[in-house]
């Protein structure tokens, strides 16, 4: 049995993965010569990358254990359950980078300086089997709660978005995923009431401007209920009025964000096409202006969520015909249409203009309806062009900026789906017996339940870290919040599945929601940048520049 490793340890863990990982890093901008050669170097570039969003995550979450402690707040299983979350990530940033120190040109030299056999002894004793059973045992009696302390402020946030998700989300999540009905009217018109559409959008065109941390605050109580259902409702606005507040004229601005603050209208956004994924800049759907100044929108685009429901499509299209521009060949629009309910639409414009949609069925993440439309001659007034005339050639920025609001967004979401799994894990270990005692009372389940809250509260970590740091500058923060939604993604599939298999067979039943929570996380490190592109694309790019 091992004693309880201090905040001293981790810091001392964490001292020694940042010995490893600055060399390493260094010598990949050398490598990759500051970015420019990541692709002749993608696999030794993903690895570097990962290994810094795990330090990434150990730094935030012994910081703000720390503070807590400074502050009187928090509680010794927090600290132990922070201690051994910074040991893990720090074991397996260890465990990543050693199979290349001779790509990297450091050695096992740098190996041994970091973790000398006194730190690697420390790394044993803090990420020992006892600490994560003692951390399980507490998620077991506490049934996994989630009390991370917050300011007065924002308590009450989470508390009155708790209630809100529990009385009305929770009790319609699994009718909607088992009949993969449509996100509820009500949901929309009450969560517009409450204003968690308004959020993060400024005052002076509707908003609360609460910040980012409520806001993911507001999106993790409501994925705790349903990921689909509700948690991901305020995404896509969010992704828009990005774009809009980096881009937008101020008489779009004015038209569209205190629509969106109020929960008037409901955007999906058209990037996707069915033959154009993780490459947006090649794009090619297309936007001509017509004589009268308006455009038309012709072609496929794919995975278009809640198209069906949304009044407004946010569509990317190619607005220069001469492919060799790439991304500076794309314009941002907004599409105005009308609403379907259904998993399949048409619409015909007075003017011939068509749009028809089909939505694509998925093992998960129902409720919403992603669709593949396609555009033919579709009419777009000419002020729907984002930032006018000044926007032409500037889409793929404007979109850009968006997709890092979303994926601070979706680091949110996983946590929320994370801790919905670590709840019902935690009840169901108690409650279930085998061989005439709980669950919970086996070495390795409570080993499981602790490896799945220290892991969550690392996710949540750096995905609470990443809100403020979008708080004080969005542009600076990009990296940071895809680094919060690639870890906190991972960590919900993992914790999910561990989850699952702490339930046995009826973990695959649909009768328990741990299967849907697993479906649903699937889809995770899929959008906004799929794990690989993210890793390499966004967060190796900044990493190495
Ligand atoms: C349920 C769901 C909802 C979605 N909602 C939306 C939405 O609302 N709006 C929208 O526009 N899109 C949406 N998407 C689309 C999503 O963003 C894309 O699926 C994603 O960007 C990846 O594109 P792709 O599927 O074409 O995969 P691809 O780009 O074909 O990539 C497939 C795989 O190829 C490999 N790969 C690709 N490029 C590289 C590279 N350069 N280097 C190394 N490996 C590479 C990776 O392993 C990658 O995982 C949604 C998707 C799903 C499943």
């Amino acid at each position: 049995m091992s004693s309880n490793p201090t905040l001293e340890d981790a810091r001392a863990l964490l001292t020694a993965a940042q010995r490893l990982l600055e060399p390493a890093l260094d010598r990949t901008r050398e490598i990759t010569e500051n970015g420019h050669a990541i692709d002749s170097h993608q696999v030794l570039t993903e690895r570097v990358t990962y290994a810094a969003t795990e330090e990434r995550a150990a730094r935030e979450l012994l910081d703000t254990t720390v503070a807590w402690r400074d502050e009187g707040r928090g509680d010794e299983m927090m600290e132990i359950t922070c201690a051994a979350a910074v040991a893990d990530l720090v074991g397996s940033l260890r465990d990543r980078l050693a199979p290349a120190v001779d790509d990297l040109g450091i050695g096992d030299e740098a190996l041994e300086t970091a973790f000398p056999a006194d730190t690697r002894g420390l790394l044993r004793r803090s990420a020992h089997e006892s600490v994560f059973r003692a951390i399980g045992q507490h998620a077991c009696a506490t049934r996994g709660s989630n009390t991370t302390p917050l300011d007065e402020m924002m308590e009450q946030v989470r508390d009155a978005v708790r209630e809100f998700a529990e009385n009305e989300v929770m009790p319609e999540a699994e009718r909607i995923h088992r009949t993969d009905a449509l996100v509820p009217e009500e949901f929309i018109s009450k969560m517009a009431e409450l204003g968690y559409f308004g959020l993060a959008i400024p005052e002076k065109f509707g908003g609360s401007e609460m910040g980012n941390l409520a806001m993911i605050l507001t999106t993790e109580e409501l994925s705790r209920a349903s990921l689909a259902a509700a948690g991901s409702l305020i995404t896509r606005p969010e992704i828009l009025t990005k774009a809009l507040v980096q881009g937008g004229t101020d008489a779009q601005k004015s038209e569209w964000l205190p629509k969106i603050a109020a929960g008037e209208i409901m955007v999906g956004i058209a990037v996707t096409e069915p033959d154009i994924g993780s490459d947006v800049a090649s794009v090619k759907c297309r936007a001509t202006q017509r004589e009268d100044g308006n455009w038309s929108i012709n072609g496929p685009k794919a995975w278009c969520t809640f198209a069906g429901r949304a009044d407004v499509l946010a569509v990317l299209a190619r607005t220069d015909p001469d492919v060799s521009k790439a991304a500076k060949g794309l314009s941002l629009f907004i599409v105005p249409k009308d609403r379907f309910d259904g998993h399949s639409f048409e619409m015909t414009q007075p003017g011939g203009g068509r749009v028809v949609g089909k939505a694509d069925a998925t093992p998960g993440y129902r409720g919403m309806h992603s669709f593949t439309l396609n555009f033919e001659d579709y009419a777009v007034p000419a002020d729907g062009l984002v930032g006018g005339e000044a926007g032409l050639g500037r889409g793929f920025y404007l979109q850009m900026a968006g997709f890092a609001a979303g994926r601070l967004q979706t680091g949110g979401r996983a946590c929320g789906l994370a801790q919905a799994a670590l709840e019902k894990t935690a009840e169901y270990v108690v409650d279930r017996l085998q061989f005439g005692v709980p669950l919970s009372d086996f070495q390795l389940t409570q080993y499981t339940v602790g490896r799945m809250a220290a892991k969550l509260a690392a996710a949540r970590a750096i995905t609470y870290a990443a809100a403020g740091a979008m708080d004080e500058d969005e542009r600076a923060a990009a990296p940071l919040a895809a680094q919060a939604k690639l870890l906190a993604c991972d960590v919900a599939v993992e914790v999910t599945q561990q989850g699952q298999l702490m339930h046995g067979g009826w973990g695959y039943a649909e009768e328990y929601p741990i299967s849907r929570y697993v479906v649903d996380a699937q889809v995770l490190p899929i959008f906004e940048g799929v794990k690989p592109v993210l890793e390499l694309k966004v967060i190796g790019r900044a990493l190495t520049a």
